[in-house]
């Protein structure tokens, strides 16, 4: 790759002798691909299962490399969150979605961006701060973000975690537990975190056909947020009779590869347009 920068950047070697000359030259690569604008946001909308609308969409990182093609998260998000890289994918995710928003929202009024955060963001004390000072420059309001937290990235410190919550709760956030069911200690916490929402794990949703515990799991999940006043959405929906199935439960939200995989930000509006159609 081109040096265009004073940085020194290191090129992609697959195969070299240390571990962490490897680790430093992937480092170098997702330091590089940020500043060279080969990361992207992909959307994956939010239906609301009462009125058919898209109430929201999920931004999902995708990295275009140039040799490698569209790398998918599951390769760089793990080794971003051990680097503390992923505290900055965070703030470009976010300020991405803020741009969207703020082209989109006077057209799709109602829309919400969901951002994944990480462990690494509910740890860092000036992770709020940073947060109102994106939105501020773009103009965009909190009540427009849901901020998604897996329970492992709570379970990690938390305390500190609570704290950042309780801190992203008072700007306005909606804050939503994600892969529910997957983690641990999640009634405790559920009860003490200001949360709005719960996502059931694409690993019951998707089993629900074939599996009646996993169609259990997810009735009670449903049952579980309702009574505890919060909104419940259902990921990996990858058919028309489990959508049907989770309607008839009662649940507010899905999200799936049936309504939609995630696509370009691009394409979103477009695509919005022809499903009210
Ligand atoms: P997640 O937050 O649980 O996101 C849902 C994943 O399920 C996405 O995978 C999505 O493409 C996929 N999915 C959606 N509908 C279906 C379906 O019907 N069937 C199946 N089989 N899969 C479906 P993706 O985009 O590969 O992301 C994987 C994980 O990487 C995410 O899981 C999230 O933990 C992480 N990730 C993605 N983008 C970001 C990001 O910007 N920041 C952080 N911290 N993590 C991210
Ligand atoms: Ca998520
Ligand atoms: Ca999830
Ligand atoms: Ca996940």
């Amino acid at each position: 790759a081109a040096k265009t920068t004073n940085e020194p950047v290191l090129v992609y070697a697959p195969r070299l002798d240390s571990a962490s000359a490897e680790t430093l030259s992937l480092l170098g690569d997702l330091r590089h691909a940020l500043a060279h604008h080969e990361l992207r946001l992909y959307l994956q909308p939010k239906l609301d299962l009462r009125s058919g609308a898209i109430v929201a969409a999920e931004a999902l990182v995708r990295w275009q490399h140039p040799q490698r093609g569209l790398v998918p998260p599951v390769q760089f998000i793990p080794f971003a969150e051990q680097t503390g890289f992923v505290r900055q994918l965070t703030l470009w995710m976010f300020e991405q979605a803020a741009l969207w928003l703020a082209a989109h929202a006077s057209a799709q009024a109602p829309l919400r961006a969901a951002i994944n955060l990480s462990t690494r963001d509910l740890l860092d004390p000036q992770f709020p701060a940073r947060l109102t000072d994106l939105m501020q420059r773009h103009g965009v309001e909190a009540s427009h973000f849901c901020l998604e937290i897996t329970e492992s990235a709570i379970m990690d410190d938390p305390q500190r975690a609570e704290h950042t919550l309780n801190q992203l709760a008072a700007l306005g956030f909606k804050l939503s537990i994600d892969d529910f069911g997957t983690g641990y200690s999640s009634l405790a916490y559920l009860k003490r975190l200001p949360v709005q929402e719960l996502k059931i794990d694409k690993s019951f949703v998707m089993g629900m056909s074939d599996d009646e515990s996993d169609a259990k799991i997810v009735r009670s999940t449903i049952d579980l947020a309702h009574n505890l006043g919060l909104t419940v959405v259902a990921e990996g929906v990858e058919s028309q009779a489990i959508l049907q199935r989770l309607q008839a439960m009662g649940c507010d939200e899905a999200q799936g590869y049936h309504i939609c995989r995630p696509m370009p930000a691009s394409a979103f509006a477009e695509w919005a347009q022809q499903w009210a159609k």
